[in-house]
């Protein structure tokens, strides 16, 4: 017998994520009550995370449940907000309850170790999809924004780049399996959203965005917002040696317009660089801000393929720029 709906959500929701004195009234009412402290804003994102788009089909059940919250979660960091609530609304083909119950551990495990705590949500039957909502809270006018980068101030990265677009072309079976391979799986199956890196660079970035799209194209993003341009060293992006073991010849490519990775991408203005956070997650000086528009790449980028990341209207990727991704080296 499969699980009714209120069964289902009473058995893998109810009692999901952490448990915060602020939730007055959590799964099971109309509506979710909670009481914000004061002093606070309060950061608002929802993404979706849908089969064959975002996933391929057959990805295990508890990577699942972890990306839908790590992509929401990875918003909230790069607005160095402090993650409080969430929503799921979970769409399934049936009522299945091992995947349900794998599905509810990577989301509970990762919603336990942020402190957010699952508050409502919505369940119906369909192809699979998951959104989650979130909510976070960040000190009034503190919070990081895409907006801020200034020319001169100096362009971080967080992590290793490019490994979670290879994970998941080792999972396609278009990258080869060797021992060095697992590592990027696991960056594209468990990301790991910085949370503690986005609530430290409040009062030192200008600037932030997660890298979902790709490390080029979101730097264009932030470039846009910031209404500045950016000249990006290929000599120092921090391509790992198990991107470059697994990916070859495509490792930079791939580190430049590979999606998926959820790291941070931050501008820090000179006299604040002193102030960077070492919270065990190496950060790389890639490039510098500039005035003008555009993201100029400047060194050679191996291999085929756009630059310009992923655009779910535009599928073949785009450019980000007036001038274009391609830099000297196209
Ligand atoms: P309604 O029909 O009033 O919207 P539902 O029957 O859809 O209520 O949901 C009952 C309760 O269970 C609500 O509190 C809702 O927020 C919660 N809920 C439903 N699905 C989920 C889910 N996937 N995760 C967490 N909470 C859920
Ligand atoms: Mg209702």
């Amino acid at each position: 017998m499969p699980l009714g709906e209120f069964e289902l959500i009473q058995r893998f929701f109810a009692s999901a994520g952490a448990c915060r004195d602020d939730v007055v009234l959590g799964v099971g009412d109309d509506a979710a009550l909670v009481v914000p402290p004061p002093g606070v804003e309060i950061a608002l994102a929802a993404d979706a995370i849908l089969e064959g788009v975002h996933f391929p089909a057959g990805l295990d059940a508890e990577a699942i449940g972890h990306r839908v919250l790590a992509v929401n979660l990875s918003d909230l960091a790069a607005m160095g907000a402090e993650p409080a609530w969430a929503l799921l609304s979970l769409t399934l083909p049936r009522s299945d309850s091992a995947w349900l119950e794998g599905f509810t551990r990577g989301l509970d495990a990762l919603a336990r170790r942020s402190g957010i705590a699952l508050v409502g949500g919505d369940t119906t039957s369909g192809p699979l999809a998951a959104v989650v909502s979130v909510a976070g809270l960040v000190p009034r006018g503190q919070a990081l924004r895409r907006s801020g980068a200034r020319p001169g101030d100096w362009i971080y990265v967080s992590g290793a780049p490019g490994e979670a677009a290879a994970g998941l072309a080792v999972l396609q079976g278009s990258l080869p399996r060797p021992a060095a391979a697992e590592r990027l799986v696991s960056r594209f199956r468990l990301p790991e959203p910085r949370l503690a890196l986005g609530n430290a660079l409040r009062g030192v970035a200008s600037a932030c965005i997660d890298v979902s799209d790709g490390l080029a194209a979101d730097l264009g993003k932030l470039c846009a917002a910031s209404g500045v341009g950016a000249r990006l060293e290929v000599a120092s992006l921090p391509v790992s040696a198990a991107l470059v073991e697994v990916a070859g010849a495509d490792a930079t490519r791939l580190c430049l317009a590979g999606g998926d990775d959820y790291e941070l991408l931050f501008a820090v203005p000179g006299d604040r660089v002193g102030d960077l956070p070492e919270l065990g997650v190496t950060l790389t000086r890639i490039g510098r801000v500039v005035a003008g528009a555009g993201v100029e790449i400047v060194g050679e980028v191996r291999g085929e393929g756009p630059l310009g990341g992923y655009d779910h209207f535009l599928k073949e990727g785009r450019t980000t720029t007036a001038r274009g991704l391609g830099g000297p080296s196209q």
